[in-house]
């Protein structure tokens, strides 16, 4: 029986050494980072998540801004918008919640965002950066996933790594972070051939699909970290329950370690989106970043 990722607890311990630096930035160079989200439109999910971004903002001492906009904003209102926080000293993080509709073009809407506040990661000048080895900002699941999966296994250094997925989000930029840690890496994707044996070459598997319970148990190495970043809803027995991208019940049997959906992967993510404006703040005030 795998042992299992407790993200949930993972992330409270990270929220909490974060609190303690945003104390220190106050109370060392009386800085208070700030991050400013913007919502464009009605998607309830969004709303949801904008929500709990803002209340972990503030519960870590950090200042927020929710900036809401109709769903018939133009993309010039919106990149005005973005320009505006760029230009806003007490602003260190900016993100704009994403998918934003349709008749805007996200990625310039993404790249107007000042790559020093580009806490999501998702400019390309921080997309190079990472690609390339230098610091940079990273984005959020990745990083949570990589920071859950050394937890879990210590130096990654030489195991075999797959990740499934090539999204910009969660599996380009994973397979990046890992790379960095010295990890072989397969990269699968929907025009993969014969996934299962592919993952089962695995030391490590990624699993990023947005496909509930694809990937089966007797896909995977025994002992193998499955790291489950899925986040799906289905019905079951009648009711509404959310499962990841991997059949939990056949993965934990042969898996050493495994995230739970939900309380893995979920939880990592804000608590890496505070940790980014945290070292945003600093870098862009000029002051040494506190332990975290
Ligand atoms: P996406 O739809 O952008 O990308 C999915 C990737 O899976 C694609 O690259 C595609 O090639 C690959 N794929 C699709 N079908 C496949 C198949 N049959 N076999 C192999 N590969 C296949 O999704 P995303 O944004 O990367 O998100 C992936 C999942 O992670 C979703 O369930 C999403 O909800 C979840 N997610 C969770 C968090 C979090 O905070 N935990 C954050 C982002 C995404």
């Amino acid at each position: 029986m795998a042992k299992l990722i407790d993200g949930k607890l993972y992330a409270e311990g990270l929220r909490k050494r974060i609190a303690i630096a945003v104390a220190e930035l106050k109370r060392d160079h009386n800085l208070i980072p700030g991050l400013a989200v913007v919502l464009v439109g009605e998607d309830p999910a969004s709303k949801v998540y904008v929500a709990n971004k803002a209340k972990q903002t503030v519960e870590v001492g950090m200042n927020s801004w929710e900036h809401k906009m109709p769903a018939d904003t133009s993309e010039a209102d919106l990149l005005a918008m973005v320009q505006k926080l760029n230009d806003d000293p007490s602003v260190h993080g900016i993100l704009v919640q994403m998918p934003v509709p349709k008749h805007i073009d996200s990625a310039k809407v993404l790249n107007t965002i000042d790559p020093a506040k580009d806490v999501d990661g998702f400019h390309v000048v921080n997309v190079g950066r990472l690609s390339t080895g230098q610091d940079a900002l990273v984005a959020c699941t990745p990083t949570g996933c990589v920071m859950l999966a050394k937890d879990t296994l210590g130096d990654l250094s030489g195991l075999n790594a797959v990740v499934i997925g090539r999204s910009n989000i969660v599996g380009k930029p994973v397979a990046q972070l890992l790379l960095t840690e010295n990890c072989t890496v397969t990269i699968a994707h929907s025009r993969s051939k014969d996934l299962a044996s592919i993952v089962r070459g695995a030391d490590l598997v990624i699993a990023a699909v947005g496909r509930p319970e694809m990937v089966k148990g007797d896909w995977i190495k025994l002992g193998a970290c499955v790291i489950d970043v899925g986040i799906n809803r289905i019905e079951r027995d009648g009711k509404n329950k959310l499962v990841g991208d991997c059949d939990f019940a056949s993965c934990e049997a042969v898996a050493g370690s495994i995230t739970p959906v939900p309380g893995g992967v979920g939880p990592m993510t804000i608590a890496c989106l505070l940790h980014n404006t945290v070292k945003a703040a600093a870098a862009i005030k000029g002051v040494k970043l506190p332990e975290m």
